[in-house]
């Protein structure tokens, strides 16, 4: 079984039925399936063969208190080295299932069948697994790849519209960074397309996949190149400080189009291609105005743990298709917002 793309030497990316693929992709031996509630509700025939751990929902549960449940529930089961993790669900489950099976033991095999739009295109590709420290997002996590990840598009046919079109998000950030044709072919189809043609969707989503899988190839570790993963993240993660009105992926979408405008200022991006930006997202029905005052949010970025030493790698759309990581301080950020 060919894998669609394979992430280093450790790591293979697979579309298709889950149920026909996962049994040939499991190890024999134990395994345990880290879930929630709503997808084992959802897909109970498919995880019905194997043993489960539930965890709850919600960025409120991707932390460390439940990585430790999950450490002690381990324990109580008797899971061991030879025990292989699969998690399935959205990127909460596999960023917090990754994160414990990496460092459980010192490290289980593990498995992604990510559930959510977000997870396929994103999450569960790549090998980052982490959880929220005080609110912090990822601020405590691994580099470790998961030995498959399966992306089963049949599998997002329940999954409420607005999670959909997160998942969107980041698939046009995916084309903005690297891929103009997957941008054209967005502008060209609609939402409700995207919906219901399976072949269309496992395209799109093949694609958006394609841009991480080799930029991750090239740059594990985020030493460089992979940073370029985080176009529209600086804005979006101090939005998901503020205000919970927005998910990951809409405050990613509200990122994408403010950095765009920042890049047109600054002379990097042109403004037709910027108002392209916006016409798509648009288009795919995010509200683009912050949740909360430019000023607010700008106060966050500063605040936030993750500048090195005041400095921040921001990602600035150069055109359709191509962009760059340039190292800010946190003032010079500030300043292109000034307006
Ligand atoms: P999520 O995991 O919260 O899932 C959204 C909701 O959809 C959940 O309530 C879940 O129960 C439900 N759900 C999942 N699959 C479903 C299905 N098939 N049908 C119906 N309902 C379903 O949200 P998400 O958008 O998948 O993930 C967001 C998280 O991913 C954030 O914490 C973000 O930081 C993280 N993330 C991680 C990486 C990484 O590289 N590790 C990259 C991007 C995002």
């Amino acid at each position: 079984m060919e894998p669609a793309f394979n992430i280093s030497s450790v790591s293979a990316v697979y579309i298709g039925s889950a149920a026909e693929l996962l049994p040939r992709l499991l190890p024999q031996g134990r395994v345990v399936v880290i879930t929630d509630a709503a997808v084992d509700r959802l897909y109970r025939p498919l995880l019905a063969p194997y043993e489960k751990v539930l965890i709850g929902r919600g960025e409120s549960s991707k932390t460390l208190e439940t990585v430790q449940t999950l450490y002690r529930r381990f324990i109580e089961l008797g899971v061991d080295r030879r025990t292989f993790i699969l998690a399935v669900g959205g990127g909460i489950v596999t960023d917090v299932a990754g994160f414990a099976a990496a460092t459980y033991m010192r490290g289980l095999r593990f498995g992604f069948v990510p559930t959510t739009l977000l997870g396929q295109v994103d999450a569960s590709v790549g090998g980052k697994n982490g959880v929220n420290v005080d609110g912090y997002k990822n601020m405590a996590g691994t580099f470790t790849q998961p030995q498959f990840v399966l992306c089963d598009p049949a599998l997002l046919s329940t999954l409420p519209g607005r999670e959909f079109r997160a998942g969107l998000a980041e698939i046009v950030k995916a084309a903005v960074i690297a891929d103009a044709e997957l941008f054209a072919r967005l502008e060209g189809v609609m939402l409700g397309a995207l919906r219901t043609d399976t072949t269309l969707l496992s395209e799109v989503v093949a694609a958006a996949i394609r841009v991480k899988a080799e930029i991750v190839g090239r740059d594990e570790r985020e030493r460089g190149e992979r940073r370029k993963l985080n176009l529209g993240h600086t804005l979006a993660h101090a939005i998901e400080k503020c205000s919970d009105r927005m998910s990951h992926g809409e405050a990613v979408a509200v990122g994408t189009a403010l950095i765009a405008d920042a890049a047109v200022e600054m002379g990097v991006l042109s403004p037709a291609d910027r108002d392209r930006i916006v016409a798509l997202l648009g288009s795919l029905g995010f509200e683009l105005r912050p949740p909360v005052e430019l000023k607010r949010l700008l106060k966050e970025v500063e605040k936030d743990k993750k500048s090195e030493q005041g400095v921040l790698h921001v990602v600035l759309p150069l055109r359709i298709g191509d962009c760059e990581v340039r190292a800010m301080t946190v003032e010079e950020f500030r300043g292109l917002f000034a307006e």
